[in-house]
């Protein structure tokens, strides 16, 4: 029987956590008398920087109940950070990773654990469907999944951060040093068995989503930059068709010169093609850049979190 650790970040979650807390409690409670888990099996809070009163929750929690931990981090490095922090430094043979708003289906989580105990190192929860999603979400990650598929990113579709990984896995996971992380791009590189759960996602049962469009942007856009190169070499054949383009053009135009009378200065194919390659340079110019910018930021190898305190059992010791 492993020892189940759930590790849910946080950041300014006050609204759910009791309830949260409620259930996972109650959660642990049956997986241990089921025979899924064992005991010393807990959950791991990861307060990513709140300015609320999450991190009085979770320590009050943790002071209270034996099966409840937390980790501070020193400020807000965005939830993919605070999901690595946990993932890291949480005990335990088997680590499930799942939101802290409710949306992950804990029905899910036994089934997880069937799929562990069915050998595999990795288990992907994947949405069964997106009625939950606003229209405007769905339609964004449709195209965003088929975007990456086209790009050769190996993800699963309608999986996000709800998964479990066993020990191997997460030992594994420890020699990714990236500075971007994205890691439902980077678990399935790591290989092992792995299975798939369906599971239904909910709305969030209170407050509000933490995930504005910028940081949503941000995090698709790391999804690209971070496994393909893909982008820069569109620039190549872009240019490429560009040069072959103009080279035809200047053929003609010579060609009209020479052999012509009709030779009028032309305004449009000036015009047009000026800005035309002024945009696409531009453009250019800018995807170089980020990948640069990549490459500056990895070159310093900058720590991607820093945990300031802990709490709870799951320790050693109550370091509260
Ligand atoms: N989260 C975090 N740091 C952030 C933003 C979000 O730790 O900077 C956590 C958040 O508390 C939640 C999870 O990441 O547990 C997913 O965020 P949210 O539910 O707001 O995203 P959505 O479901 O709207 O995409
Ligand atoms: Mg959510």
């Amino acid at each position: 029987m492993p020892v189940v650790s759930l590790v849910l970040p946080c950041f300014n979650e006050q609204e759910v956590l009791p309830e949260t807390t409620r259930r996972l409690i109650a959660l642990l409670a049956r997986l241990e008398a089921e025979g899924r888990a064992a005991p010393g099996s807990a959950i791991y809070y990861v307060d990513d920087g709140s300015s609320d009163g999450t991190w009085r929750l979770v320590a009050e929690y943790a002071a209270v109940f034996p099966t409840v931990c937390g980790i501070k981090l020193s400020r807000n490095r965005g939830h993919q950070n605070a999901l690595l922090c946990g993932l890291m430094t949480a005990p335990g043979d088997v680590l499930v990773s799942l939101d802290a708003d409710l949306q992950d289906d804990l029905e899910a989580i036994p089934r997880m654990l069937d799929g562990y105990r069915a050998g595999n190192e990795i288990v992907y929860a994947v949405r069964r469907c997106r009625d939950a999603d606003s229209f405007f979400k769905r339609v964004t990650a449709e195209g965003y999944y088929r975007l990456l598929a086209f790009l050769g990113v190996q993800v699963l579709f309608n999986h996000a951060d709800f998964r479990l990984m066993s020990r191997r896995a997460i030992e594994s996971l420890r020699g990714y040093e990236e500075t971007h992380l994205f890691l439902r791009g980077l678990v399935p590189q790591l290989g092992y068995r792995t299975s798939v759960v369906e599971f239904e996602r909910a709305a969030r049962f209170a407050g509000e989503s933490k995930y504005p469009l910028r940081k949503m942007l941000s995090l698709a856009w790391q999804g690209v930059t971070s496994f393909t190169a893909y982008p820069l070499r569109l620039i190549t054949g872009a240019g490429a068709l560009v040069s072959l383009g103009s080279l035809l053009l200047s053929a003609w135009a010579l060609g009209i010169r020479l052999f012509t009378d009709d030779a009028v200065p032309g305004w449009a194919s000036v015009v047009i093609p000026m800005y035309l390659l002024g945009g696409v340079q531009l453009l250019s110019l800018g995807i170089i850049g980020e990948y640069l910018a990549k490459v500056y930021e990895s070159t310093k190898k900058r720590p991607r979190f820093h945990v300031e305190t802990v709490c709870g059992n799951g320790f050693g010791k109550d370091s509260s």
